[in-house]
C-alpha cells in the first residue's frame, strides 16, 4: 500500500459516488476488468482512507493493519477470469471483509483525470507541467494521456528525471540514489534532444497513435518486446518508467483530495 489519509466520516457507499462524480467515472468506458467504482464495500463511517496501485493481498492487509477502512486502487479485483484469477480474487475479497477495508477502484479516469489523474501527475513530477500540452493516447475511446511540445528537452535528462520516480527515500542510501537511473528502460532510437513527448501512463504501447501525432519521444510505464522492436526501426525513444512507478499519482491525489474534505 502507497499511503493514509484521516477521517472522512462519510459511509464508503456515498465516498465511492463522490469520488465517482470528480472522475466523471460515467463518461469512460472501460476494459471489462476495470469494473470502476466500489468493489467491497460495508456499512461503517470511513475513518482513514489509504491508497495503493494495486488491490494485492499485501496491500489489503497493510490496509487493515494500518486500519484503513477505504481503499482506493487502480487495478482493482475483478482483472482476469481464469480459475487461478477468480481463486485469488475470492481469497483478497474475503480478506478486505475481514479486515473492513471498502476498496474503492478507478481505472482509465483515473489515469485520464486533468487534475488527478496519473498522467497528468507524471507529467507534473518530470517538470513538465508548465509546458503546451494537448490530450493524447486514446484507449477505449477517449484520450488519457498528453503531449508536450514547444520546448528542448534533452533525452538524458528526461531519463534521469523518470529515474527518480523510481527512488525511494532508503536511510542507509543517504541522500544518494546513484544507480536506480539504470533500472529505467529506455529505447534510444530517436533524437538526442526531445521535442515532442507524449506522456501516458502504465503499459501504453500504441504506436500507431504516436507516429499520427508526430512525437518523436515517448514516456509511459511499460511496453511488450515486439512494441520495443518496432519502436527503433521507428526511430521513436522509449522511456519506460515502470507500471506501477508512473502510476501511483492518481490514487495519492484523489485519496489527498477526499481527506481534504474534512477541513472544509
Ligand atoms: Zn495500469
Amino acid at each position: 500500500m502507497g499511503g493514509v489519509g484521516y477521517k472522512v466520516g462519510m459511509r464508503a457507499q456515498e465516498l465511492a459516488r463522490e469520488c465517482d462524480r470528480i472522475l466523471e467515472t460515467k463518461k469512460f468506458y472501460d476494459y471489462p476488468g476495470a469494473s470502476n467504482g466500489l468493489q467491497v464495500s460495508h456499512n461503517k463511517p470511513v475513518k482513514k482512507v489509504g491508497w495503493a496501485v494495486d488491490a494485492d493481498m499485501e496491500s489489503i492487509r497493510k490496509a487493515g493493519k494500518e486500519k484503513v477502512d477505504f481503499l482506493v486502487v487502480h487495478h482493482g479485483l475483478f482483472w482476469g477470469s481464469s480459475a487461478i484469477d477468480r481463486k485469488i480474487r475470492a481469497k483478497r475479497i474475503r480478506e478486505a471483509k475481514r479486515l473492513g477495508v471498502a476498496i474503492y477502484s478507478s481505472h482509465l479516469p483515473l489515469d485520464a483525470h486533468p487534475e488527478l489523474g496519473n498522467s497528468i501527475g507524471l507529467l507534473r513530477a518530470l517538470g513538465l507541467g508548465e509546458s503546451k500540452r494537448k490530450p493524447f493516447g486514446v484507449a477505449m475511446g477517449k484520450a488519457i494521456g498528453w503531449k508536450v511540445e514547444g520546448g528542448r528537452w534533452k533525452l538524458r535528462d528526461l531519463v534521469n528525471r523518470v529515474a527518480l520516480l523510481r527512488c525511494e527515500p532508503r536511510p542507509s542510501r543517504g541522500s544518494s540514489f546513484a544507480g536506480f537511473a539504470t533500472r529505467v528502460k529506455i529505447v534510444a532510437a530517436g533524437p538526442v534532444v526531445c521535442r515532442k513527448i507524449g506522456i501516458v501512463t502504465g503499459g501504453f504501447g500504441d504506436l500507431d497513435q504516436v507516429v499520427k501525432a508526430r512525437l518523436d519521444t515517448l514516456i509511459t510505464g511499460e511496453v511488450d518486446y515486439p512494441t520495443e522492436v518496432k519502436a527503433r526501426e521507428l526511430g521513436i525513444n522509449l522511456i519506460l518508467g515502470g507500471h506501477r512507478e508512473t502510476e501511483v499519482f492518481g490514487v495519492r491525489d484523489l485519496s489527498k483530495k477526499i481527506c481534504a474534505w474534512r477541513a472544509i
